[in-house]
């Protein structure tokens, strides 16, 4: 059977590099984009460095970080204004906000097979906080917070089958997959977002 190319890989092809759109199909041998498409942080392909300005660069880095998140550009600037109340280094302190994001963590968490897939599911009530429903995917989670699917959501295919997969959760975060529930051990840190982003270029898109 021939390889998936949908959308989603399109857009990998259009940033020459991997993006991880898909969750456990990014990572396996699915995916039709091969080992030289997983960059150092900020390096463009040959075809991009070429002829890219600087503010192409920037501008591209964004777009990249939007589409592996997910996020439209109002949502993305709102995080970064946030970041930049935050004492510490702007980039990182983005991409820890970007990683706190409650779709972000059902998807790191194995719930779910993307962060689209994630979204979906918390919009339509099938995650719990702290034993609470919250159906706000870009809600910030917090150290020892739990995450769990609801009673509700136990049966539904998405999850059983994203669960099946047993992706490996981040080690800010451990999994109880008999329970269908996680929990927030710690912030995460810049090691922990493992996808080659130079967010200085970010900020310093944003900063002009
Ligand atoms: Fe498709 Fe994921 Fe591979 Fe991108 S990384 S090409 S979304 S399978």
């Amino acid at each position: 059977m021939g390889r998936y190319t949908g959308p989603k890989c399109r857009k990998c092809r259009r940033f020459a590099m991997k993006l991880y759109l898909k969750g456990d199909r990014c990572y396996s041998e699915k995916c039709p984009l091969g080992e030289e498409y997983i960059k150092p942080p900020g390096e463009p392909s040959k075809r991009w460095r070429s002829r890219e300005s600087s503010y192409g660069l920037q501008l591209r880095e964004k777009q990249r970080v939007k589409c592996i998140y997910d996020l439209r550009e109002r949502q993305f600037k709102n995080l970064f204004n946030k970041a930049t109340k935050i004492k510490g280094v702007t980039g990182e302190e983005l991409l820890k906000l970007l990683e706190k994001r409650l779709d972000n963590v059902v998807y790191r968490l194995g719930f779910a097979m993307s962060r689209r897939q994630a979204r979906q599911v918390v919009r339509h009530n099938y995650i719990k906080v702290n034993g609470e429903k919250v159906d706000i995917p870009s809600y910030q989670v917090s150290v020892g917070d739990v995450i769990s699917i609801s009673e509700k959501g136990k049966g539904v295919p998405i999850f059983v089958e994203a669960l099946a997969h047993e992706i490996e959760a981040k080690e800010w975060l451990s999994v109880n997959r008999k329970k269908m529930e996680g929990k927030v051990l710690a912030d995460p840190g810049r090691a922990d977002v493992e996808y080659p982003i130079k967010e200085n270029l970010i900020v310093e898109l944003y900063s002009k």
